[in-house]
């Protein structure tokens, strides 16, 4: 796959760079560059190209603007002790996102397409790389439909996109639990819809029931199954993990696939590095009264979010409707922190990486 390169003939300014990169927050700044990439019905995938970042022209008939066929990806790249600059999995980001793509009846880019379109911007943007501890290049693989027309039907052209965004820390003051709100009015995903696929349109669908989870005083909503609203899914944009018994005979234990997750891939890697470390993995249905009666009896000592943009996110107090308790002492518990610096050092390169999951994308100089 050729990538056709445009340089931004006005990138930031360096002082501008440097600002923003000693505090880059999350999805503020986007860096010079973006990669842009065409599909027609006709001659399929075009050659993409590289060209400077910025706004997209679109006739207000476009599509995607009306009837959301619009998938996306997030995936990080990080600076690794060598010089080298690597992401993580990204064939997996890839696949997902072919999966996605089948689901919302677009056409599937090539893994090799959507990896190459990384190495392209990350090579060309490589100043934009932030380098403190936790930091990261926030990748952002999307694409839309782009035919013009109020027909509703797949349409017969699509763009891929990819642009950067440094991140800083998710936690700059030390890692703090968050406080849930268990769902039962509104659900994230149905048997047979979306839930399975990285869609702009499940986020939109979540955005009343995070409203109503912050009123409630909570940070964050737990979606439940659509059908009894009592098997545990997902929390937000993060999937779940318990954490049951403690010192090395812990078992932890994530809310099995059912059609209506999202397959995270920090998920999956956590069902690897947890026996890695000793721990038991398994996936199983969760209930909320499982989730109530484990805390109260103390078999059930944590719980935690895990997803790229975070990494792991404790879970300290827990509301429904009917019922609000405290996960263990409501402190990030150990086991949690443990994975979650396991995690970190695989993806900064201060742990070895034994399954392969690295991928540099940048040589070191
Ligand atoms: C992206 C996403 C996740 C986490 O997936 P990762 O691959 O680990 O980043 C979990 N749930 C939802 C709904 C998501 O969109």
């Amino acid at each position: 796959m050729a990538l056709n390169l445009q340089h931004n003939s006005a990138p930031a300014a360096v002082e501008d760079r440097r600002a923003i990169l000693d505090n880059p927050g999350f999805g503020r700044f986007f860096t010079d560059h973006m990669v842009k990439v065409d599909w027609t019905v006709a001659d399929g995938w075009a050659d993409g190209a590289v060209i400077p970042y910025g706004p997209l022209s679109l006739d207000p008939a476009t599509m995607a603007l009306h009837y959301g066929q619009l998938i996306f990806e997030g995936l990080k790249a990080y600076h690794q002790p060598d010089g080298s600059i690597a992401t993580f999995r990204p064939e997996a980001n890839a696949q997902r996102f072919q999966r996605s793509a089948r689901r919302l009846a677009m056409p599937e880019l090539p893994v090799e397409t959507f990896v190459d379109s990384l190495q392209a911007l990350v090579d060309i943007d490589r100043s934009w790389v932030p380098s403190g501890a936790d930091t990261s290049l926030y990748l952002r693989p999307f694409m839309i439909s782009t035919e013009v027309g109020l027909g509703v039907r797949p349409a017969d052209s699509y763009s891929y996109l990819l642009i950067g965004s440094p991140a800083g820390a998710y936690f700059p003051r030390g890692v703090q639990p968050v406080n849930v709100w268990l769902s039962t009015e509104y659900t994230r995903a149905a048997p047979g819809g979306t839930g399975e696929a990285k869609c702009a349109g499940n986020y939109a669908a979540s955005l009343v029931a995070q409203a109503q989870a912050a009123a409630e005083g909570c940070d964050q909503v737990v979606w439940l199954d659509a059908v009894e609203h009592r098997l545990v899914e997902e929390m937000g944009g993060m999937n779940l993990y318990f954490v049951y018994g403690s010192g090395p005979n812990a078992r932890i234990v994530t809310p099995k696939l059912s059609g209506t997750l999202l397959p995270g891939i920090t998920r999956d890697s956590l069902l690897t590095l947890a026996n890695d470390l000793g721990y038991v993995s398994a996936e199983a249905e969760i209930s909320t009264e499982d989730w109530r009666l484990g805390n109260e009896s103390g078999e059930l000592t944590e719980v935690f979010a895990c997803g790229t943009a975070a990494v792991i996110t404790p879970v300290g107090e827990v509301k429904s409707a009917a019922h609000s308790w405290t996960v263990g002492d409501g402190k990030p518990g150990p086991i949690t922190m443990q994975l979650r610096q396991a995690l970190l050092d695989v993806q900064t390169g201060e742990a070895p990486d034994k399954h392969g999951w690295m991928h540099t994308l940048v040589a070191a100089e």
